[in-house]
């Protein structure tokens, strides 16, 4: 049987590459999104990937979420963190809704998004949870207080995560992208792009299916060892 893997906000962006790639490795892939109905639709039509819409910031429709992709299509062996948004302003200028709406789906997401789904990885001694940070989130940026905070506090999670999971067969491993070319980054104006385009000694934005293919390593069953793991994938911008 192959094994299903739930990759959230995986209609679009980085997050579509991921279902992709990991259907093309073998997965049963459920891909979870928020309110895009014409990505989600588009998507399905392209891929023939089941999508699922449900938002991670809502704990009760997550775990409804992952129970119904656990009926569909089988117990749920991978699951990919992805959603992710920005509300960006500087501190001063941050409101106390930019910061929690970032809070509730960056950080709170990631837990309601595993914490449903981990028993049923307890008991069947496998698993492997996957979350997608930032580069932000690792060296800070100005006018995201919030989303730093989030991304950070991702790799707490996955650390801890590891350590608990680790004698259940489980593992979890997080991905800091630097910039990636999807809709989000497309949509600066092309003068702060080439200014950030500049930053990364690689001389280029990420690709999605980049981003993806470190996912498809971190989930194959042969990638027990790497526990608790953050994979730095940013063109040489920023090590750790
Ligand atoms: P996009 O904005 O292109 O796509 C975001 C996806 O997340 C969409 O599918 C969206 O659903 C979904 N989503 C947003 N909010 C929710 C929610 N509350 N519940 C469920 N799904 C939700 O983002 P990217 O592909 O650029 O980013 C993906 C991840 O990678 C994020 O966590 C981001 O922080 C991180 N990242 C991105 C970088 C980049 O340069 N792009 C760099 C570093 C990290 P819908 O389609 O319905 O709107």
């Amino acid at each position: 049987m192959a094994r299903v893997a739930l990759v959230t906000g995986g209609s679009r962006g980085i997050g579509a590459a991921i279902s992709k790639a990991l259907k093309a490795a073998g997965y049963t892939v459920a891909a979870n999104y928020a309110g895009n109905d014409d990505a989600a639709k588009k998507f399905t039509d392209e891929t023939g990937i089941k999508t699922y819409k449900w938002s991670v910031a809502d704990y009760d429709a997550c775990a409804a979420g992952a129970q119904q992709v656990e009926a569909d299509l089988g117990p749920i062996d991978v699951v990919v963190a992805n959603a992710g948004i920005t509300r960006d302003a500087p501190f001063h200028k941050m409101t106390r809704d930019q910061w929690q709406e970032v809070i509730d789906t960056n950080l709170t997401g990631v837990f309601n998004t595993v914490h449903p789904i981990w028993p049923g990885m307890r008991e069947r001694k496998f698993g492997r949870v996957i979350v997608i940070s930032s580069i932000n989130g690792q060296k800070g940026q100005f006018g995201q207080v919030n989303y730093a905070a989030t991304k950070a506090g991702d790799l707490g999670i996955v650390k801890s995560l590891a350590q608990e999971g680790a004698r259940f067969g489980i593992t979890a491993n997080a991905i800091c992208p630097g910039y990636i070319a999807t809709e989000m980054v497309m949509a600066v104006p092309e003068k702060v792009r080439e200014s950030i385009i500049a930053q990364i000694p690689t001389g280029r934005l990420g690709e999605p299916e980049e981003i993806a293919r470190c996912v498809a390593f971190l989930a194959a069953d042969e990638a027990a060892f790497l526990n608790g793991s953050t994979i730095s994938a940013n063109g040489a911008q920023f090590f750790v």
